[in-house]
C-alpha cells in the first residue's frame, strides 16, 4: 500500500507518522527527548540526539518494506531554533530551542527603536527572545568566538537536512520565523542581516516548502532501511503545518490550539502588516502567510488550579480513576456564563501574543462575597479563553471574520471548554479525528510536491471531524460585557505589572 511519512521535529520528541494517501494514519513513532536547562533562561537541545530520534522514527514506520510502497519523506518542525556549525558541518552550539530568553535584553532594546519595528513589520517575526534574530546578537556578545567562527547559523531542520544530504537549505516557512526573513520577497532582510553584522551566505538558501531532495548519504539510508533514491520533501513549521493538517487554509478558517500553551491560527494572502506588533506572519507557501498568536497561558492555567486548589479533586480522582480535569470542568459547568462577574487574567507566566509583555501576571478581578471555588475555577477556563480571543480579535481586524474553527489540544477533551470557545467567538468550532495535525500537514504538503493531490486545499478530502459546536447568542453576549472589562484591566494594570517586578 503506497504511503508518505510525515516527520515533525517537535520540542519534546519527534515523531514519525506512515499516512496512506487517502489520509488514515497507519502506523506510526513517537521518540522523546530532553530540554537542557544549564542556566535559568538557557534551554537547548543536545541536536545529534535530535537527529538520532528522527532516523529511529522514520525507520519505525518505513524501514524494511516493501520499497515501491514509500513515496516520499516530508517534514515539519519547531520553529525559531539556532545551531552555529562550523565548515564541517559540526554543530559548535546546542540548538537554542524557542524556549531560551537569555536575549530579552537585545529583544527589550530593539522592540522600542524604529529598526526593530521597520525589522517587524518586514519579517512578520515579533521582537521576542525566542526569534534567532535576537538570540543572534545575543551570541554575538557573550560567544564572540563562536560567531565569528561559525560557517553558518542554522535550525533543527537545516541541521537534519544538513546531515542528510549535505547541503545548506531551509524552507520559506522556518526562515520567516528568524526575523531575518523579508516576508514579501522571500529573501533574507538586509537590514536585519546589517543588525547582526552578517552577509546572507552565513544563512541557509531559502527554498519553498515543496522543495525536494533525492540521493540522502548511503549510511543513513542503509540504517533507516528505506531506498537511497527515497524523495525527502522538506516542507514547512510546526505551526505553519498544524493550519494545513487541520484544514485551515481557508479564508475565515482557524485553528484554535489549548494544550498547555495555547494558540490561533489563521491563513491569508498577505502578512498582518499589524502596527501595534499583536500578530506573527509566517510563510506557508507563496501567497499563503500563517498569521495568529500564541498565548504562554492555555491549559498550564487549569493545571496550576488543579495542583493549587484542587486536593479533594486529586484524592477522588486517585481512588475512582476518573480524569481531575473531568471533575473540574464539571464542577465549573455548575456556574453560570460569566462567572457572576468574576474575571480572570490568566498572565501566571506572563504572555506572548498579543501584548508580548513578560511582566504581565495573572489577576482575580469583581471578587465578592457570593463567590465561591467554583466560580474561581469557571473565571479560569474563561479567562485563558479570553487571552486566545483577544488575538482573535486583532486577526479579525486584519483578515475578516472567522467563520469556523477547528479546534486541538488537551482542552478539546472538554466538550464544556470547547463550547465556550464556540460562545466566545460566536463562531461553529469542529474537532478532528486526527489529533497530529503537523505531522500530518507535512504529508500533505509532501502528497502536494509529489503531485498525489493538486492543491493543498484538498487537504478537506484526506480529513475528517468528529464534532461540531454550534454557538450561543445569548452566552455570546455575556462573554462580550466580560471581555470589555478584561481587555480594559488589561490596559490599566499594564505599567503597574512592569513597576512590580
Ligand atoms: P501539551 O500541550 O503539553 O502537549 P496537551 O495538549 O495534552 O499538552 O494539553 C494539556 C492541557 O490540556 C492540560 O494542562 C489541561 O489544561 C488540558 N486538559 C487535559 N485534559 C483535559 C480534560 N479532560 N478537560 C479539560 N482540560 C483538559
Amino acid at each position: 500500500m503506497e504511503y508518505l511519512v510525515g516527520v515533525d521535529v517537535g520540542t519534546t520528541s519527534t515523531k514519525a507518522i506512515a499516512f496512506g494517501l487517502d489520509g488514515r494514519p497507519l502506523r506510526q513513532k513517537s521518540i522523546e527527548y530532553p530540554i537542557e536547562n544549564p542556566f535559568p533562561s538557557h534551554y537547548e537541545q543536545d541536536p545529534e540526539t535530535v537527529f538520532a530520534a528522527v532516523l529511529n522514527s522514520v525507520k519505525a514506520v518505513a524501514g524494511q518494506r516493501d520499497e515501491d510502497d514509500l513515496l516520499g519523506i516530508a517534514f515539519s518542525s519547531a520553529m525559531h531554533s539556532v545551531i552555529a556549525v562550523d565548515r564541517t558541518g559540526t554543530a559548535m552550539t546546542h540548538s537554542i530551542i524557542w524556549a531560551d530568553t537569555r536575549s530579552k535584553e537585545y529583544a527589550d532594546t530593539l522592540k522600542n527603536s524604529q529598526v526593530g519595528h521597520r525589522i517587524y513589520l518586514k519579517t512578520g517575526t515579533p521582537i521576542h527572545p525566542m526569534s534567532p534574530l535576537c538570540k543572534l546578537a545575543w551570541i554575538k556578545e557573550h560567544e564572540k568566538d563562536i560567531f565569528h567562527k561559525a560557517y553558518r547559523f542554522i535550525g533543527i531542520k537545516e541541521f537534519i537536512l544538513l546531515k542528510m544530504f549535505g547541503q545548506y537549505i531551509v524552507d520559506y516557512s522556518i526562515a520567516s520565523a528568524t526575523g531575518l526573513f523579508d516576508l514579501s520577497q522571500l529573501t533574507w532582510d538586509g537590514e536585519a542581516l546589517a543588525y547582526l553584522g552578517i552577509d546572507a551566505d552565513r544563512l541557509s538558501l531559502p527554498v519553498p516548502a515543496t522543495h525536494m531532495l533525492t540521493g540522502i548519504r548511503k549510511e543513513y539510508a542503509e540504517y533507516m532501511a528505506i531506498p537511497e533514491n527515497t524523495p525527502f520533501i522538506v516542507g514547512a513549521s510546526d505551526g505553519c503545518l498544524a493550519n494545513l493538517g487541520a484544514d485551515a487554509i481557508r479564508p475565515g478558517y482557524a485553528a484554535v490550539t489549548i494544550g498547555t500553551s495555547g494558540a490561533i491560527r489563521v491563513v491569508a494572502n498577505k502578512p498582518a502588516d499589524d502596527e501595534k506588533e499583536r500578530l506573527f506572519s509566517y510563510v506557508l507557501t507563496k501567497g499563503r502567510y500563517v498569521l495568529g498568536g500564541s498565548v504562554n497561558n492555555g491549559g498550564i492555567a487549569l493545571r496550576w488550579f488543579r495542583d493549587t486548589f484542587a486536593q479533594a479533586e486529586l484524592n477522588s480522582a486517585g481512588e475512582s480513576g476518573v480524569d481531575p480535569y473531568d471533575l473540574l470542568t464539571a464542577e465549573a459547568q455548575k456556574i453560570v456564563p460569566g462567572s457572576d462577574g468574576l474575571i480572570f487574567l490568566p498572565y501566571l507566566l506572563g504572555e506572548r501574543a498579543p501584548h508580548w509583555d513578560a511582566n504581565a501576571k495573572a489577576v482575580f478581578f469583581g471578587i465578592n462575597m457570593a463567590h465561591t471555588r467554583q466560580h474561581f475555577l469557571r473565571a479560569v477556563l474563561e479567562g485563558v479563553t479570553f487571552g486566545l480571543y483577544s488575538i482573535g480579535q486583532a486577526l479579525e481586524e486584519v483578515t475578516g471574520k472567522i467563520q469556523l474553527i477547528t479546534a486541538s489540544g488537551g482542552f478539546a477533551r472538554s466538550e464544556f471548554w470547547v463550547q465556550m470557545l464556540a460562545d466566545m467567538f460566536n463562531t461553529r468550532v469542529r474537532l478532528a479525528e486526527s489529533y497530529e495535525s503537523s505531522c500530518f500537514g507535512a504529508a500533505v504538503m509532501g502528497m502536494n510536491a509529489l503531485g498525489v493531490i493538486e492543491d493543498l486545499e484538498d487537504v478537506d478530502k484526506l480529513l475528517s471531524f468528529t464534532q461540531v459546536f454550534e454557538p450561543d447568542r445569548v452566552r455570546n453576549e455575556i462573554y462580550q460585557r466580560n471581555f470589555a472589562i478584561f481587555e480594559r484591566i488589561y490596559g490599566k494594570l499594564r505599567d503597574e505589572f512592569t513597576k512590580y517586578q
